[in-house]
């Protein structure tokens, strides 16, 4: 097929993420226009922001709440994002296993736990989000990467994580593309309809009683006054007793964030649906998502309407690290990831695509979140949850709550709390050590060698992900 055939597959996308693309998108909540007070504010309006306000609560139903979002709720990661769900806190166990050795299982089961958690709060709140178990199969394309999926069902049987190996004809009833012939079942993963649980999300919160300001960007931050920690927005100043942070890549309020994350950019494509014979003509006839095991790894699941949603691959960080909506919208990158939908699956290489859409993540250089409190305990904070923040921002909300109530729990006194992410150098050093880190990943995909700028990076402890 000519790489034009597959920019006609693109003619007529709707630049907007399928999953905000739809008529129950709610309105949007009046903005805040007066002067108010709160027990608790709560900057951003994404996952981190309503599982923090949710909590809080349900922990204290007395409390008062109140969320500020600077557009609409989930209209940045949190609605844009692929629906899977992660156990793991650590962005995956060889992460975790890696860089907390010690807390490893501590924290497999803190992930387990907040994922059961999770199951049950949506349950409590009627959260209709299409939240199934259907587990995931990561896929490989080379022998290398067959040998790093050998090594996961290792790693994962060390650590009481269940996974099952798949070769050949067995990786075919679960899916068949010329590019794959091994796979690793991962039974423990979930599926969700992001927006559908941001939105949920937003609506349990307004039922408990949380105030929710939409279109109120919060402009600026004063801890000096004892009392009270002041907010400023466009038309109403905030008096809080706590603030919690939960504005992930976007500028942030506290200086001390700013070589703590860099944004990266991540773009999908849904195509318009699929008949169940379309599907059967690939195999894919579970409900289960899909990643592909490369460094550069694409993300693939089903829609509750049958389109596939076909992601990733591109991870692009802007030189100065710009937040701009603009570079949401990629058609380099589309063009590319049509390209490899139809060489993936040449079955349906004629499919039009319906959506094509970008989100940006704040990945750190340990690439999973980090949370902890300033202005002497009255602000806490959760950031940082790079690629894999469906599950884990519910994890960050609690340890935000423990630590603004100033309880020492278990999940406080883990390494991976206490500890900060090392930062990012510096421009023009960050851009240069990315692309140099981005290059090097790509070409390990290709000949399977780890260079010695990623083995450098290995021994610091450094990296890049998305
Ligand atoms: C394309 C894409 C695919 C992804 N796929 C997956 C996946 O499959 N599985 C997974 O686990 N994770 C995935 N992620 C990551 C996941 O979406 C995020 O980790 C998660 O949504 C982060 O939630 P959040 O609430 O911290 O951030 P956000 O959803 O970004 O919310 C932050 C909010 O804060 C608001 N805000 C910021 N500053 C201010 C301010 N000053 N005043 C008021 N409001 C402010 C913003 O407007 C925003 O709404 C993906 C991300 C992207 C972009």
């Amino acid at each position: 097929m000519t790489r034009d055939a597959h920019r006609a597959a693109l003619r007529t996308t709707s630049p907007t993420a399928f999953w905000l693309d739809r008529p129950e998108r709610p309105a949007a909540l009046p903005r805040l226009t007066a002067d108010t007070t709160a027990d608790l504010a709560i900057v951003g309006g994404g996952y981190t922001g309503l599982w923090t306000a949710l909590l809080a609560k349900q922990r204290e139903p007395g409390r008062d709440v109140l969320v500020l979002e600077a557009g609409t709720c989930g209209h940045a990661a949190s609605g844009r994002n692929g629906g899977f769900l992660s156990p793991s806190l650590t962005h995956g166990l060889s992460n975790g296993a890696a860089r907390w050795p010690g807390e490893i299982d501590t924290l497999q089961r803190l992930g387990n736990a907040n994922l059961d958690a999770f199951e049950r709060d949506l349950d409590t709140h009627g959260i209709d989000c299409g939240f199934a178990r259907t587990g995931k199969v990561s896929v490989a394309a080379t022998p290398w990467q067959a040998a790093a999926l050998r090594e996961a069902a290792a790693l994962g049987a060390e650590h009481g994580e269940k996974s099952r190996l798949l070769d050949g004809a067995e990786l075919r009833d679960w899916v068949d593309s010329p590019m794959w012939g091994t796979g690793l079942w991962q039974p423990d993963y979930a599926l969700v309809d992001p927006a559908r649980l941001v939105w949920g999300l937003r609506d349990a919160c307004l039922a408990a009683g949380v105030r929710i300001a939409e279109h109120t960007e919060v402009t600026g931050l004063d801890s000096k006054p004892a009392d009270r920690i002041r907010l400023t927005t466009p038309y109403g100043e905030v008096a809080a007793r706590r603030v919690a942070l939960a504005t992930n890549i976007y500028p942030p309020l506290l200086k001390r964030f700013r070589l703590s994350m860099v944004p990266v950019y991540d773009y999908a494509l849904t195509t318009v649906p699929l008949t169940d014979d379309q599907l059967a003509s690939i195999g894919w006839t579970g409900a289960h998502g899909i990643t592909d095991a490369g460094n550069q790894f694409h993300y693939l699941r089903k829609t509750a309407d049958n389109r596939i949603l076909w992601g990733g691959y591109d991870a692009i960080y802007p030189f100065g690290g710009r937040v701009d909506e603009a570079l949401t919208q990629r058609p380099e990158t589309f063009g590319t990831l049509a390209a490899q939908f139809a060489e993936t699956f040449p079955a349906l290489a004629d499919v039009p695509f319906s959506h094509a859409w970008g989100g940006v993540i704040d990945s750190t250089t340990r690439f999973c979140m980090f949370a902890g409190t300033a202005a002497a305990g009255r602000i806490g904070y959760a950031l940082g949850f790079t690629g894999l923040g469906v599950g884990a921002t519910r994890f960050g909300a609690d340890v935000v709550l423990d630590l603004l109530e100033g309880r020492a729990t278990e999940r406080t006194g883990l390494e991976m709390i206490r500890r900060k992410p090392l930062p990012f150098p510096p421009e023009p050093v960050r851009y240069a050590g990315i692309q140099a880190t981005r290059w090097s990943m790509a070409r390990e995909d290709l000949n399977g060698k780890r260079n010695l700028w990623l083995r450098t990076l290995d021994r610091l402890g450094l990296g890049f992900d998305s």
